[in-house]
């Protein structure tokens, strides 16, 4: 089927396409499938829903690695999104979320290595710590990252085999927050 749009004269006149009838009106006939197709897909993005929350931490220690992946599917859950995306990221600069295994030596193996690059002590060596002592909190999670986003197929965080989400904290001790945010249908 074919809808016909009608102009009036001269408007569609360079249109190739355009024809004019016998009361000398231009018209172009456009295809009903591809245009209901279209605009089912166009109310379909106004329909997206959208998901806001944050989750919060106070980690008794200077330095902690949480997986807060049963957190995050808490979330997609009470969004009620099947097809999306995820956004999880720390609302701090001294901490991180990242996506990695799960496995103790590892984490190990994270803490030395950020400990090399970054030590804490002397704090004396950083011109940051000026009135405080996390320096080297910025610095780690400048390297372990601020997000992740995993896309959401079929109401699942859409992982490969061992991803996990971890909230990586570097100047604990005091309450800190990790933003969520779901888009999608
Ligand atoms: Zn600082």
């Amino acid at each position: 089927m074919w809808i016909r749009v009608h102009f009036k004269p001269g408007v569609m006149e360079y249109w190739s396409t355009g024809v004019v009838d016998s009361r000398g009106r231009n018209h172009v006939l456009i295809p009903l499938k591809p245009l209901l197709q279209y605009s089912i897909s166009y109310l379909g993005g106004l329909a997206m829903k959208s998901y806001r929350k944050e989750l919060f931490f106070k980690v008794p220690t200077r330095r902690a690695l949480i997986n807060i992946t049963p957190e995050v599917n808490e979330c997609l859950r009470e969004s009620g999104i099947k097809e999306g995306l995820v956004l999880v990221n720390a609302m701090h600069i001294t901490a991180s979320v990242f996506i990695n295994d799960d496995e103790s030596g590892l984490h190990h193996d994270y803490e030395v290595w950020l400990e090399k690059l970054a030590p804490h002590e002397p704090v004396s060596q950083y011109r940051h710590n000026v009135g405080e002592d996390n320096a080297d909190a910025h610095m780690k999670r400048q390297i372990m990252g601020r997000e992740v986003v995993v896309a959401i197929s079929d109401g699942k965080l859409d992982f490969g085999t061992w991803e996990q989400i971890f909230y990586g904290e570097f100047d604990g001790r005091r309450k800190k927050r990790v933003l969520v945010k779901i888009i999608g249908e």
